[in-house]
């Protein structure tokens, strides 16, 4: 047995116990830090900040279904390989106004548990929090910060038992047949100032789906919160190119109208729109100011998926509906239906944004963290959607997808 063995299950018990004992137990935790010291070993956290656990079970609920549903649920689970185009993995102080201490600190904590929990098979890292250091606005964060967080998650992955890291399909479907949880490393936004070859050094970092833009203006283009949309920049047009031969994921989440429109038009590849809701059903429901200026509009979603591209539904109420709204899952299965009927079954997957830790921008009863992502299959099952259609929806559609971008 090899020495990195050893320590990987020393690694794993201590974290165990971490979990387990995690209130009051900071005293009991130093001394088994200096009693066994693992020395190159990320993700230990400081000690000295409380970490939100990352299955609450009480919280935890569960939506219900008869008997022949449940059979049909437990079938799924087994059989889909489900995807999360947008999540935040990085595990957050239960304090928010810790937040800053622990971003500044150099061991982060990762959600490979509530992310197992959920029946994922692989999710995308959405990576920028660090970003935050240097900044309060996070489209200006420094490329530096992002690719620290990167790495120290990429690290942190080495030292996993049952967690990859997964680049492609093939990777995330042998995930699954070895029953591991896979980290496919994305990026919020292209932090990249006006340096092209910053998304090559992206792809060597492992990223593989990026934002073109965050909410506000940068050298590449318009955010969804600018004063006036002027659309992909000539910069922005070759970092389209880029990314087309590179093989990396446009995604447009955050992107203007025009921006996201000229991106659909200047890419050789099928787009993304990773973690987004429908407009037009968003102001039925009546969205507020911040929703509006983030759904997407009916014919960006067309144009995305007459490509080949795809659409992941978010579960963030303040997209849905407005800032700190409290919904129940059907508004956000009601964005489901809505983009299944716009766009056809084959481009509709799950991009959830969801986090581990308190947010300010609401909640959505059953689906608060990634340890609940169960609850979209069996929100699905309760729409009617047929054990195929549910297959394609949480992960299959989100497989075929990458086939086409990365061939
Ligand atoms: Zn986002």
């Amino acid at each position: 047995m090899g020495c990195k063995m050893v320590d990987k299950r020393l690694l794993v018990a201590y974290r165990n116990l971490k979990e387990h004992l995690w209130i009051n137990s900071y005293g009991i935790m130093k001394i088994l830090n200096q009693a066994y010291p693992m020395k190159g070993v990320t993700n230990m956290g400081d000690l000295s900040i409380p970490m939100t656990r990352q299955i609450i079970q009480d919280k935890l609920t569960a939506i219900t279904l008869d008997k022949d549903q449940e059979s049909r649920f437990q079938h799924l689970v087994e059989k889909t390989i489900m995807i999360d185009l947008h999540e935040h993995p990085m595990v957050k102080p239960e304090d928010p106004d810790k937040f800053l201490d622990y971003l500044g600190g150099d061991n982060y904590v990762w959600g490979y548990e509530a992310i197992r929990h959920g029946g994922f098979t692989a999710v995308g890292t959405a990576n920028f929090y660090r970003g935050l250091l240097h900044t309060e606005e996070t489209s200006f964060i420094r490329f530096e910060d992002l690719v620290d967080e990167i790495d120290m998650m990429l690290s942190d992955i080495n030292f996993q038992d049952g967690v990859v890291k997964v680049s492609d399909a093939e990777e995330i479907e042998a995930a699954k047949q070895h029953n591991q949880v896979g980290l496919l490393p994305t990026v919020e936004h292209l932090a990249i100032g006006n340096e092209l070859q910053r998304v090559d050094l992206l792809y060597n970092h492992g990223i593989r789906l990026a934002g073109l833009t965050y909410r506000r203006k940068n050298y590449i283009g318009e955010g969804q919160q600018e004063r006036n949309d002027g659309g992909l920049s000539v910069f922005g047009i070759e970092v389209v190119k880029r990314m087309n031969k590179l093989g990396m994921v446009i995604d447009l989440s955050h992107a203007s109208y025009r921006t996201a429109m000229d991106a659909i038009d200047f890419s050789q590849a099928p787009v993304a729109f990773s973690h987004d809701g429908s407009y037009t059903l968003g102001l039925q429901q009546g969205g507020g100011e911040y929703a509006k200026g983030r759904l997407r509009r009916d014919e960006e979603l067309v144009a995305c998926a007459r490509q080949g591209g795809i659409v992941g539904v978010t579960v963030q109420p303040s997209v849905v509906r407005s800032w700190g709204s409290e919904l129940s899952i059907d508004r956000l299965l009601d964005h489901y239906d809505y983009m299944v009927k716009l766009l056809g079954i084959d481009h509709v997957a799950i991009g959830t944004d969801s986090s581990i830790g308190p947010r300010g921008s609401g909640t959505i009863s059953g689906l608060e963290s990634p340890a609940e992502g169960k609850n979209i299959i069996r929100g699905l099952i309760t729409r009617g959607y047929s054990d195929a259609d549910i297959i394609k929806i949480t992960g299959g559609n989100a497989l075929a997808f990458f086939r086409r971008v990365m061939q």
